[in-house]
C-alpha cells in the first residue's frame, strides 16, 4: 500500500501516520517528493489489508498495490531516480555511455579500447574479468588480473568502471576495483547474489534476464532495494525469443515500460541485444529516441580476434561515427551524450 500525503500535510500528521503503520508491525518508506510525500507501507500482505489510513488527518489517500515489487514502483517513487557513481549521474539530462571489450583479455588490449572509448566521450569502460560463457572450454575470463586492468586502464583515461559480478562471495574482491556492479541477465534471479548487493555501498547494474518478463525483472530489482541499496540501474539487453538471425530480440519497448513502472534510469546494450554489429548503430539509436538514460556498448580494437562476442563488437571507428549520431537524436530528445 502507498499513503499519498496532501500537499498541506504537517511534519506531525506524517510522524503520527508512521506511528500508526509500525504499531501494526509494519515498516515504512518515505519519499519527500518536490509537491507530495508518500509512504509506501511494507510486510506482511494481511496486515496492511487490515490498516486504515484514510481518516487520518493529512493523509490524502491511500493506493492498494497489485505488484509485488513496492521500492521500485514509480508509485512509491514519482519522480525520476538518478544513481550517483561518484559524481557520474545516471538517470538525468545526460545519456551515459559505458563502452569496451566484452572480455578483458590483455592490458594493452583494454588500454587501446579505453583510449577509443573515451575519445568518442563514453564516461564508463566496460569489460568482463569473470565470464558465465555457454560452454566451459570458451574463455572464462581473467579474474583479479582483469580487474586491476580496468582499475589501473580506466584511471588512466579517466574513466569509470562496470564489470560482471557472478558470484557473491566476490562482493569484496570486485568491489575493490569495481564502480558499478554489473550483474548479468543469467543471474538476474540469482537471489543469494541479490541479496548480498542489497548490503552493497555501490551502485547495481541489473540486466534483464535471459527469458524474463518485465514484472521478474523488477521484482528483482526489487530484491537489491530491500537489502537497502536504493542505487539500481536496469538494463535491457534483448530476450529470447523465436527470432534467430538476431542472438536476441532487443525489447525496446522495455524502455517505455519501466519508464511507466519505475523510478529506476534504465540503459540499453544493444551489443547483446542484437548480437551483429552491424545492428548495433541503429538499435543504438533507436533506444536513445525512445527515452533510455544510457546505453551499454562492446568496443573492441580489434573485433576479428576478440575472445568473445567479436561479432557483436563495434570498431572503435564505428563507435566514433555513432557516438556522433547519438548527441543528434540526445538533442531532440533535449538531451545530452
Ligand atoms: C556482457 O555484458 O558481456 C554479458 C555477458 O552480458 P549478458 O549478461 O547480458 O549476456
Ligand atoms: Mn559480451
Amino acid at each position: 500500500m502507498i499513503i499519498v500525503m496532501s500537499p498541506n500535510a504537517t511534519k506531525e500528521n506524517l510522524e503520527k501516520v508512521v506511528k500508526k503503520v509500525e504499531a501494526a508491525g509494519l515498516r515504512t518508506h518515505i519519499s519527500e517528493g518536490e509537491e507530495v510525500t508518500i509512504v509506501g507501507v511494507i510486510g506482511d500482505k494481511k496486515k496492511i489489508a487490515n490498516l486504515e489510513m484514510n481518516m487520518m488527518d493529512g493523509v490524502e489517500k491511500t493506493v492498494r498495490i497489485t505488484e509485488k515489487y513496492k521500492l521500485v514502483s514509480r508509485n512509491f517513487h514519482p519522480e525520476d531516480t538518478i544513481v550517483d557513481v561518484d559524481g557520474v549521474k545516471v538517470g538525468g539530462k545526460q545519456i551515459v555511455v559505458m563502452a569496451g571489450p566484452c572480455s578483458v583479455e590483455s592490458v594493452e588490449q583494454l588500454r587501446e579500447a579505453a583510449k577509443a572509448v573515451k575519445a568518442g566521450g563514453a564516461q564508463f569502460l566496460r569489460g568482463g574479468a569473470f565470464k558465465p560463457r555457454t560452454s566451459p572450454y570458451d574463455f572464462q575470463g581473467l579474474a583479479e588480473d582483469g580487474l586491476k586492468m580496468l582499475r589501473q586502464v580506466a584511471d588512466e583515461e579517466g574513466l569509470k568502471v562496470v564489470t560482471e559480478i557472478v558470484d557473491k562471495d566476490d562482493m569484496e574482491l570486485v568491489g575493490k576495483y569495481a564502480d558499478i556492479y554489473q550483474v548479468g541477465a543469467r543471474n538476474m534471479q540469482n537471489f543469494q547474489l541479490l541479496k548480498a548487493l542489497g548490503k552493497a555501498d555501490k551502485p547495481v547494474m541489473l540486466k534483464r534476464g535471459l527469458s524474463a518478463t518485465i514484472s521478474e525483472w523488477l521484482n528483482a530489482a526489487e530484491y537489491i532495494m530491500a537489502g537497502g541499496n536504493e542505487r539500481v540501474i536496469l538494463c535491457e539487453r534483448g530476450i529470447r525469443t523465436y527470432e534467430t538471425f538476431t542472438r536476441n530480440t532487443l525489447d525496446l519497448s522495455a524502455v517505455a515500460a519501466v519508464k511507466e513502472l519505475s523510478h529506476l534510469p534504465i540503459i540499453v546494450d544493444p551489443s547483446h541485444g542484437t548480437g551483429r554489429w552491424q545492428m548495433v548503430q541503429p538499435m543504438a539509436r533507436a533506444a536513445v529516441a525512445a527515452g533510455c538514460d544510457g546505453l551499454i556498448i562492446e568496443v573492441h580494437p580489434h573485433p576479428e580476434v576478440a575472445l568473445s562476442d567479436g561479432d557483436q563488437s563495434l570498431t572503435p571507428k564505428n563507435f566514433n561515427r555513432l557516438m556522433e549520431d547519438l548527441g543528434k537524436i540526445a538533442a531532440v530528445m533535449e538531451r545530452t551524450v
